[in-house]
């Protein structure tokens, strides 16, 4: 047999590398939790209550850092959970990626402090409960060392809708009788727009129409139909004539709306506010990169900003049904927030404290709007023709539902 068949090394760095790597394995193979304990800034429980189809999820935040004035909590699901509303806070979801971001009265957090909120989807196969969270884009570590509380399984048929453990925030009236603006458009009479409503054309016309539609209506048997058509000139509105400029602290306006195209990746705008604090130029939502977006004419500012971030923060208008849009306009703060069918959408969000991606560029001026009508229709700055319709539009200064 060979006296010798194997030889160990005897070079003196192979040996430093060998302790090196050794102490590197043992750094490595610590419990994260020691290192995730001393640098995370939050802690999440995520207590789920799930059965076939849905579910609700409490999520209590624990702010370990330094105060906040305003926060975005951020978490993926793992199987096809889908959030379909929230409440204490607004929550989108984009893919497997959920954003909740602070509602106008909970944004403040202290260091130590803690929020509520939750949230309520829909699920079919499900998944695992998330367990890594991060708070305004820093991660809060894993919180799966402490499990999140297991539910058991029902045995009685579930409900179709559960009751959320605490309940949304006092859903407002859809009525709109006492509101400043209350109109279904049934009070129109020939295809022209006439009485309290007039066709404008603020900046040049071409093309676009606003006509009075007896074929397609939310309620009723009437409705506003748009033409719009694409490229600048083709300016075509119908405004309101009723004076919007004592409707104080807050602005409220609900409308349905109805349309054909996809918004565009151009920017497109379909309600036209003239903005006295702007010299009179217009406060505007449309659309650009394909969602919702709010606009100020007099320094083109954006609401979401258009990173690509900003845009998934807000949302399509949906095509082909009628779809409830409703505004909270401060004119007394610079703060604005935005429903859709009852979901908040956060990019859509400015509430004072500047938030990248969100209304860092909106607050670049901090002066409130302050609305003095209300225009529906269309205009393109590009691209982008599309047929809408508006029914059922009211304005005043309490909430008004869906
Ligand atoms: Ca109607």
């Amino acid at each position: 047999m060979p006296t010798r068949t194997f030889r160990l090394p005897s070079r003196p760095w192979t040996a430093i590398a060998a302790v090196a790597a050794l102490a590197l394995s043992l750094l490595i193979s610590m419990p994260t939790n020691g290192f995730g304990a001393s640098t995370s800034g939050c802690r999440v429980d995520y207590s789920a209550n799930e059965w076939t189809g849905g579910y609700t999820a409490q999520l209590h935040v624990t702010n370990l850092g330094a105060a906040l004035s305003s926060w975005r909590l951020t978490w993926s699901y793992a199987g096809d959970q889908q959030v379909t509303s929230g409440w204490n806070a607004a929550v989108i979801q984009s893919g497997h990626a959920v954003t909740a971001v602070n509602t106008s009265y909970n944004g403040t957090v202290v260091g130590g402090g803690t929020v509520d909120f939750g949230v309520q989807g829909t699920m079919q196969a499900g998944g695992a409960q998330p367990a890594a969270f991060a708070l305004n884009g820093v991660s809060c570590g894993d919180n799966s060392t402490t499990p999140p509380p297991t539910t058991t399984p029902p045995t009685t048929p579930p409900p179709t809708t559960p009751p959320p453990t605490t309940p949304p925030p006092t859903t407002p009236s859809a009525g709109c009788g006492s509101a400043t603006i209350c109109s279904d458009f049934e009070d129109q009479s020939g295809s022209t727009p006439s009485g309290n409503w007039q066709f404008t054309a603020p900046d040049c016309q071409g093309t676009g129409t606003v006509t009075v539609d007896t074929a397609v209506a939310h309620s009723g048997s009437k409705s506003l139909r748009v033409n719009g058509r694409a490229g600048y000139c083709n300016h075509a509105f119908v405004a309101s004539t009723t004076d919007l400029s004592s409707v104080v602290p807050v602005l409220y306006i609900r409308m349905w709306v109805r349309h054909t195209t996809a918004l565009p990746t151009g920017h497109v705008a379909f309600v036209s506010m003239p903005d006295s604090s702007q010299g009179g130029r217009a406060l505007r939502i449309g659309g650009q990169n394909g969602a919702l977006q709010w606009n100020r004419e007099s320094d083109d500012a954006t609401l979401p900003a258009q990173s690509p971030t900003g845009v998934a923060l807000s949302s399509p208008l949906p095509t082909l049904t009628w779809e409830c849009l409703r505004f909270a306009i401060d004119t007394s703060a610079p703060k604005l927030d935005t429903w859709l069918d009852d979901r908040q959408i956060p990019g859509l969000h400015a509430d004072g404290v500047p938030t990248q991606d969100i209304d860092q560029q909106w607050l670049s001026r901090t002066t409130p709007p302050r609305p003095t009508a209300l225009r529906l229709g269309w205009e393109s700055y590009s691209t982008g023709d599309d047929t809408l319709w508006f029914d059922d539009v009211a304005a005043g200064s309490s909430p008004i539902g869906c």
